[in-house]
């Protein structure tokens, strides 16, 4: 069997030539094929016409299997974490956990295994199968918009991310994509029911993606996701943060010192979700400014970043 390996992951493993700006922290991985779902912003998805090679705007070559686990095992210092993403296609839930239990076998590392299922047991079963971590997209944070565009009930997703999070504590994580309709709002309500109960909250942008039913629609102002980063942040900090909305529904942040507000970025604009995890371009292009930072911010991006916030 193929597995498909992110660009960055496969130039550190050595599997092919290149320089990044920025060093992934995490070894990516997905599973092959195309995904019985049909989610409107996702290359993966059944009707989409994307390039195979390609998961939202990162191309994953394909590997062979164990190429990629002797790569892993000769490498693994390089890492902290080992990431499965799963595509849901047939057989792609016994090909996660034999991936888990093969990383395992091969490095020290935690696995996390990220997938879309449906029950309880199938999150107790990837853990018990070698995931440190199982990642439960939520995806679409809107009870309006997560029917259309993901398929499905955001309460339901929901439920199930939350009812994992008490059985496993500390053993689930999620994202949510900023950008998809949703309103600063529900964006927030989703975040909160979510770190309420410490479950890490990775935040993706947005990304249109040749071949997919929201190909033609713009990704986030990068001031919007600034508000959402720092929002989640507050909150996550403390559970109890109100935050307020003008007529438009946006959000309105609580006014804070030019000196908190510094240190805050520090870490509240790095990239987020499981411990040990960068994602460097997941959502932009080399040499653009990162929606995520995968590592420290300089001086200068902090006075830019600044700019875009007080603005
Ligand atoms: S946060 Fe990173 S390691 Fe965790 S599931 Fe998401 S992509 Fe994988």
């Amino acid at each position: 069997m193929k597995v498909r390996v992110a660009t960055g992951t496969a130039i550190h493993l050595g599997l092919r030539k290149g320089k990044l700006p920025s060093r992934p922290t995490t070894a990516h991985l997905l599973t092959p094929g195309k995904c019985t779902f049909d989610c409107a912003y996702c290359t993966k998805a059944r009707s989409s016409a994307s390039n195979p090679d390609f998961m939202c705007r990162i191309t994953w070559p394909a590997h062979s299997e164990p190429h990629v686990w002797d790569a892993l095992e000769e490498t693994s210092s390089a890492f902290t974490r080992i990431c499965i993403q799963v595509v849901n296609g047939p057989g792609c839930f016994e090909t996660a956990k034999r991936w888990a239990r093969e990383a395992k076998s091969r490095c020290d590392l935690p696995v996390s295994v990220e997938a879309r299922v449906n029950r309880p047991s199938d999150v107790a079963e990837l853990l018990r199968e070698g995931a440190d971590c199982v990642g439960l997209p939520l995806d679409v944070a809107s009870e309006r918009l997560h029917p259309v565009l993901r398929g499905g009930r955001l309460d339901e997703a929901l439920e199930l991310t939350l009812s994992s999070a008490d059985s496993f504590p500390g053993r689930v994580s999620t994202h949510i994509i900023v950008g998809l309709g949703e309103t600063d709002e529900e964006m927030v309500d989703v975040s909160r029911r979510v770190l309420e109960k410490d479950i890490p909250l990775a935040l993706f942008a947005f990304t249109p993606c040749k071949g997919t039913r929201l190909e033609n629609i713009d990704p986030p102002s990068l001031k919007r996701f600034r508000k959402i980063q720092l929002a989640t942040h507050l909150i996550a900090e403390d559970a109890s943060t109100r935050l307020e909305y003008d007529r438009a529904g946006g959000l309105i942040l609580p006014s804070i010192e030019d000196d908190d507000l510094i240190s805050m970025m520090g870490e509240a604009l790095l990239t987020r979700g499981c411990e040990g995890c960068n994602r460097p371009f997941y959502n932009e292009r080399p040499g653009c400014t990162p929606y995520n930072y995968p590592e420290t911010l300089t001086e200068e991006q902090i006075a830019e970043e600044m700019r875009v916030i007080r603005s």
